[in-house]
């Protein structure tokens, strides 16, 4: 008691008296173990170039996941027990799939084009086979004018390969206007760009595997190499077409032929689950995304702030609750420590938990979601500790409430709410994990410092990470939650759940 006491003192140095007669010196006590170091010591390794930017179903998740693992059982937190297809210990496993371009060639009378050999990119999936007689050049200034609903049109870019992506954009939404089947663009140095690997070729995005693909709608556009598509016409015709100014039919005779193919991904959420007290068949959900981008071009995304951020604030709030119930200070209600992979693929694992809860969704009082802690945007730039706060009063005033009256006891943050306005163009309530709760009437908060120069870059690394920020911000998740896990009364939702806007 006395330590408690001797903490207390040592807080409410300058607080007024009245204010600190609300503090908790048991919550206090174990805040204490949330420290910068500790932070600091997990994300060196979690956001370190060997974890290889955690990219769902790759190597370097599959490790960050081990790693989480082995820091949640050193802490003494219990596995859950293994139940077939629900938990595997630690972790909640799913299974994503992702459709891609399979085997895709243009066979002409005495020649096949092969995917990536001669094509090497392709912007929606075409199933099966069709043949093409009839095609629709565009001419020098690519004048869409004229084509007829349905057309097989083909255009020659005239801007270097590098640049392919962005302009793939403007002209499918071009042959999107005029109604065509298939646009063909002849690529000068596609070969060269894309060295006959499929790293470029934009894939189909990652699903649920018990979900039924996106129907696809829209244009279906391929990327051949310039040098190429003269086997698709009659000998001379391509180059004599090249001098052509004006739109002009030509005969062609081609079969476009597309198995499309299925790539199974494998991951996993975390679990720790620190069982509650007399409350325990409640429980408070703590996520945020172990996973993140990857390597591209060789080039390691180690996503130090999205999401290493909220990860290691999770294994930090995790030690705290766990020492605190080995003292005999746990929570009342049970809370479910949980880093969810997939979140970069379209928040997939916060989708796959909330969709196969392990434990019910009904006794869950909130989710309390962290995504990106540790830095300052430019709004913030110069100005004191702050946080954005997100969602916290969009399914419970109370929960907005507690949130706020934890800042004022225990992290004196400014609390920006900014992003939580209703018409927020960023969208940011629809964009972290909290909202698959949310959207299942869970009253969630979405915490957040906001995005910066190195958002989503090579650069998001562990030397630009605000340690006594991170801790700050850490500090209020954490008393919020002890809050949630141990008032009498179950936080009450008194909003309607939103559709998105
Ligand atoms: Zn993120």
């Amino acid at each position: 008691m006395r330590i408690h006491h001797l903490l207390c003192v040592l807080y409410c140095w300058g607080v007024p008296a009245a204010l600190c007669a609300q503090l908790d010196s048991t919550a206090l006590k174990y805040a204490a173990s949330i420290t910068t170091d500790d932070l600091k010591r997990h994300l060196e390794v979690l956001a370190s170039d060997a974890y290889e930017g955690r990219d769902t179903g790759k190597e370097g998740q599959k490790k960050a996941a081990r790693y989480l693992r082995e820091a949640f059982n050193a802490m003494g937190i219990p596995a859950i027990p293994v139940e077939e297809g629900i938990s595997e210990g630690y972790f909640q496993p799913f299974t994503l799939v992702q459709d891609r371009s399979g085997s895709l060639s243009l066979t002409t009378g005495y020649d096949t084009l092969q995917w990536l050999e001669d094509l090497f990119y392709i912007q929606e999936n075409i199933s099966g086979s069709f043949t093409v007689d009839q095609l629709r050049y565009l001419g020098r200034s690519n004048e869409w004018a004229g084509t007829t609903k349905d057309a097989v049109v083909l255009m020659r870019s005239t801007a270097p390969a590098t640049e392919l992506r962005s302009n793939l954009r403007t002209w499918t939404d071009q042959a999107r206007s005029a109604s065509a089947r298939l646009l063909l663009v002849a690529q000068p140095g596609l070969r060269e760009e894309f060295s006959n690997s499929d790293v470029n070729v934009p894939h189909g995005r990652l699903r649920q595997a018990d979900t039924a693909p996106r129907p696809r709608s829209g244009p279906q556009v391929m990327v051949v190499d310039d040098a190429v598509v003269d086997a698709l016409l009659a000998r001379g015709t391509w180059a004599k077409l090249q001098r052509s100014r004006k739109p002009r039919q030509v005969s062609a005779r081609f079969t476009v032929h597309h198995d499309p193919a299925q790539l199974q991904v494998h991951t996993e959420n975390v679990l720790a689950y620190i069982e509650g007290s007399d409350k325990k068949d409640e429980l408070v959900v703590l996520t945020a995304h172990y996973d993140h981008v990857g390597v591209e071009k060789g080039e390691v995304y180690n996503g130090a702030d999205d999401d290493g951020s909220g990860t290691v604030a999770l294994l930090e709030m995790a030690e705290a609750f766990a020492q605190a119930k080995a003292a005999g200070h746990g929570p009342r209600r049970s809370i479910l420590i949980m880093p969810v992979s997939g979140e970069e693929k379209g928040l997939l694992g916060s989708e796959y938990y909330s969709d196969h809860p392990v434990f019910p969704l009904e006794h869950t009082v909130a989710d309390l979601n962290i995504d990106m802690i540790g830095r300052t945007d430019s709004a913030h730039a110069g100005k004191d500790p702050y946080i954005y706060i997100i969602g916290s009063d969009r399914l419970s005033s109370e929960l907005h409430a507690i949130n706020e009256q934890a800042n004022r006891l225990y992290a004196g943050l400014r609390l920006d709410y900014t992003y939580n306005a209703a018409d927020d163009p960023n969208r940011f309530y629809y964009r972290s994990d909290h909202y698959n709760f949310a959207r299942k009437g869970i009253p969630s908060i979405f915490y957040f410092s906001g995005v910066h120069e190195d958002y989503h870059k090579p650069t998001d690394d562990v030397e630009k990470i605000e340690f006594d920020r991170l801790r700050q911000r850490t500090l209020l998740v954490f008393h919020t939650t002890w809050q949630l896990a141990n008032q009498e009364q179950r936080i009450v939702a008194d909003k309607p759940v939103e559709k998105p806007r």
